[in-house]
């Protein structure tokens, strides 16, 4: 049953059905080394869930709960191994979407829920993207149009040392985590670790025929750059789309942004046959950080200009 959240459309199991919980991994493809976020409804279900609540998470639940931040914590031993792929630590959160927590409240225990895709496609924001991916291999999906965020969470992890980690940057940013917390939050991850980019001036013949380009550097180069890297590809019979944050109210402030448009004008780039997809740096400021985040794993080649 794939139901909506703030965040993406989840796809949800019971976490005490091992049947269901393994369904998931197939109807998805997903891989069984990647665990699962449970989603809850009430903080009482922890129990089921984690085997200790350190004060650090109960202070972020308590300011950032229902909402779009997940916490690793130590996982309950009676936990299904499946959920947490064999790890000692599972991952938590409590949506915030009515729709969500009545579902959770209903099945009485609390939901598995990863998103409602194909692993390794587009995050699913509507229902029309869930149904693309899975009709005909789940039962249903209940319709709450748009989701707000159109991002995932912000993965947390707490149980690595002294402190918290943000493994994957989303819904809640690191600025308002270090805000609450007092404390300096440091990320992982593919954004923050790469080195520097290729700088290139001008496009060359050794550019991809296909994927996704993300161009960095000031505003008036990308530009300058992604016209003509519109005008060589176009003049080579190709397809190519501009993923223009300016069509999207705060994209650049990093306030909402881009992302809830991320997912769907990905989807719609595929629909149309294009080949090349031309992606601006946004601020990695709030929102702006999820949105690089996954900019940066999409991409085939990232430009510096
Ligand atoms: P998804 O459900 O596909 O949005 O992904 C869930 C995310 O949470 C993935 O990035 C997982 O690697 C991460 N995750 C889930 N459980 C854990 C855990 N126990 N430790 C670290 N990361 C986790
Ligand atoms: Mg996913």
């Amino acid at each position: 049953m794939a139901f909506p959240t703030e965040t993406v459309y989840g796809l949800g199991a019971a976490i005490n059905r091992r049947g269901a919980v393994r369904r998931i991994f197939s109807v998805k493809g997903r891989p069984l080394g990647n665990p699962l976020i449970v989603h809850i409804s009430h903080r009482e279900q922890l129990e089921q869930v984690v085997s200790s609540v350190p004060p650090v998470a109960a202070r972020l639940m308590t300011r950032f709960w229902p909402g779009p931040l997940t916490l690793v914590l130590p996982r309950a031993a009676a936990l299904l191994s499946e959920i947490s792929a064999g790890l000692p630590t599972v991952a938590v959160r409590m949506p915030a979407h009515p729709l969500a927590l009545a579902l959770i409240r209903a099945v009485g225990v609390p939901l598995v829920a990863p998103s409602a895709n194909l692993s390794g496609r587009p995050s699913p924001t509507t229902p029309g993207h869930v149904l693309a991916d899975l009709v005909g291999k789940i039962e249903a999906v209940i319709d709450g149009g748009p989701c707000r965020l159109g991002i995932e969470s912000t993965v947390l992890d707490l149980t690595s040392g002294s402190s918290p980690v943000i493994l994957r940057p989303g819904g809640v940013s690191r600025e308002e985590l270090e805000r609450e917390l007092g404390i300096t939050v440091s990320s992982v991850g593919r954004f923050r670790g790469a080195g520097p980019p290729p700088r290139v001036t001008k496009p060359r013949p050794c550019l991809p025929r296909s994927g996704l380009l993300l161009i960095r550097g000031v505003p008036e180069r990308r530009r300058r750059l992604i016209w003509s890297l519109i005008r060589y590809y176009r003049g080579r019979g190709m397809t190519v789309a501009w993923l223009n944050p300016a069509g999207a109210k705060g994209a650049t402030s990093g306030k909402i942004g881009l992302a809830p448009l991320l997912y769907g004008r990905l989807r719609r780039c595929e629909l149309r046959g294009v080949r090349v997809i031309l992606a601006e740096e946004i601020s990695p400021r709030g929102l702006g950080a999820g949105v690089m985040n996954r900019l940066q794993n999409l991409a085939t080649r990232v430009i510096r200009v």
